[in-house]
């Protein structure tokens, strides 16, 4: 099958193409021009996906494990071989720069190939010749996953790729304001999974309230807003739905004295400012000892001065636009309010981009701890700078957030870095690098940040259910 990655966006239920009577439009962030619309799914449309998912979840996971693997790592050759066409959608409609589009679509390929290898071992607590205690994981049925705008390809994966090795079938459903790329890859696996067992469907909130409830699906994993995550732990409670769910973040980054400032002045731009900060565990509020603040800070600037933000389709970009009106609003506003309260700009600040939803990197000179720049999650590239000069302060400080996703410490002497990174109160701590992912290596927030993990053996599980088998085999009394 050829595909036409840029028209003819349909969703995918039962293996077939379906549209629907309303439809929502996309927009490339770059240039507010208009995309494309998209279906937006009637409640029958998703029932008929659920049912579907249903139906192949009875024979799917009857299937050996090794031929789900092998099917999973089919999606990752599918995905690699549209690769180029991927990316450009990608930036067309999330905004992200070339560099960025490639991360994330490499990404996609690795994790299908990787987690195509992982398995579950069934543990054998009691062995004996008259009696057996075998505990296994069984799949949970029909997943419902959800989720959002900053990595809509990668985010996915990370949700399909565990779910189908698992056993398990899926209905996805991607943002309203990124939804292209997945439901192109609905559609180019309509050729590579059996029918129902991937079905991707398209709409606003409202479908993702009613996946949220629906009596046919058995967990929800969703990343998304803390706001969202907590109305559907709400919503899962009619069937008791497992839930993952992988929310925002306020990530500290710590930086001591002893760094090499120029250095890793380079690496901390890109630890706030990747994928235009729309990054659940960018670096978003930069803790910087005092010795250093003044240098750190204006090598900061200088950095960011080379940096070009602009179309990610044009070669040269490094940072896209924000990806949507409502966010870029959100900022727009955040800034104003930064603005009213006296605060210190060091770069950026004005908004001036007459077309797109371009906001400029933001360097905000040490705000108060209790301003909106430093306690709220800006996802957007606005970075307020923080000084320090004690351990115990910073620490209480960077806790200090009812978010704990991740965070960043800095320095040349390691144990110092460590000590501090184990005091802090989040899923992933990195020192001295930030944002390395594994297909092998468990992520999850801890606090507001989320419940349950992603990626490893920890997230595999979260497929499945342990179901316990106790065999006797003494033999029976004759009746
Ligand atoms: P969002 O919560 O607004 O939307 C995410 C998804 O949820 C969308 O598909 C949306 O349509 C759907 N949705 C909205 N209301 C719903 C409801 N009531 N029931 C069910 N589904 C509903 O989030 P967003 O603005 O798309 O993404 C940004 C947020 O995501 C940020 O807070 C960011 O930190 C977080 N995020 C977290 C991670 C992580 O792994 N922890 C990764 C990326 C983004």
């Amino acid at each position: 099958m050829t595909t036409d990655f840029f028209s003819d966006f349909t969703m995918t239920v039962d293996g077939r193409a379906v549209t629907s009577a309303e439809t929502i439009q996309t927009v490339n962030p770059a240039t507010e021009a208009f995309i494309a619309d998209v279906p937006d799914a009637s409640r029958e449309q998703l029932d008929a996906a659920v049912a579907s998912a249903k139906r192949a979840f009875r024979s799917w996971w009857q299937r050996p494990l090794a031929e789900r693997q092998a099917y999973v790592s089919k999606i990752g050759d599918a995905i690699e071989a549209h690769a180029e066409a991927f990316k450009r959608l990608l930036t067309l409609e999330q905004g992200k720069a070339r560099q960025g589009a490639e991360w994330e679509i490499g990404g996609s390929i690795i994790w299908c190939r990787e987690i195509a290898k992982q398995s579950l071992p069934a543990h054998v607590s009691e062995n004996t010749p008259e009696r057996t205690v075998e505990t296994r994981n069984v799949p949970l049925g029909v997943i419902g996953a959800i989720t959002p705008w900053n990595f809509p390809v990668l985010l996915a994966i990370w949700k399909i790729a565990p779910a189908l090795v698992a056993g398990n079938t899926m209905v996805l459903k991607p943002s309203p304001y990124t939804p292209l790329c997945t439901l192109k890859l609905g559609e180019i696996l309509r050729d590579v999974l059996p029918p129902g067992v991937l079905n991707v469907v398209s709409g606003g909130n409202d479908l993702g309230a009613w996946i949220t409830a629906h009596p046919d699906i058995s967990k929800i994993s969703f990343t998304g807003s803390t706001a969202t995550g907590r109305r559907i732990m709400a919503a899962a409670s009619g069937n008791l739905k497992r839930i993952t769910l992988e929310l925002g973040g306020n990530d500290p980054a710590i930086v001591l004295p002893d760094v090499d400032v120029k250095e890793t002045a380079q690496k901390l731009f890109w630890a706030a400012f990747q994928n235009s900060a729309q990054f659940c565990v960018a670096a978003k509020r930069m803790y910087i000892h005092e010795a250093i603040y003044d240098d750190l800070a204006a090598e900061l600037v200088k950095y960011a001065r080379t940096v070009k933000v602009g179309d990610g389709s044009q070669q040269g970009v490094d940072l896209g636009p924000i990806q949507n009106r409502m966010q870029f609003d959100k900022l727009r506003e955040l800034l104003a309010d930064a603005k009213a309260s006296g605060a210190k700009f060091l770069l950026g600040g004005e908004i001036k981009a007459e077309r797109g939803y371009f906001v400029p990197v933001t360097i905000v000179d040490n705000p108060a701890e209790d301003s909106r720049v430093v306690v709220e999650e800006a996802f957007g590239p606005v970075l307020p700078l923080l000084k320090f000069n004690d351990v115990e302060d910073v620490i209480e400080r960077a806790n200090q957030t009812e978010y704990g996703l991740a965070a960043s410490v800095w320095g040349k002497d390691i144990d110092a870095a460590q000590a501090i990174a184990e005091r802090i109160e989040a899923g992933t701590v990195w020192i001295n690098e930030i944002h390395t992912f594994s297909p092998h290596v468990t992520f999850g927030g801890h606090k507001q940040s989320g419940m349950g993990i992603e990626n490893a053996l920890d997230g595999l599980a979260e497929y499945t259910n342990l179901q316990t088998i106790v065999t006797n085999r003494a033999p029976q009394p004759a009746a």
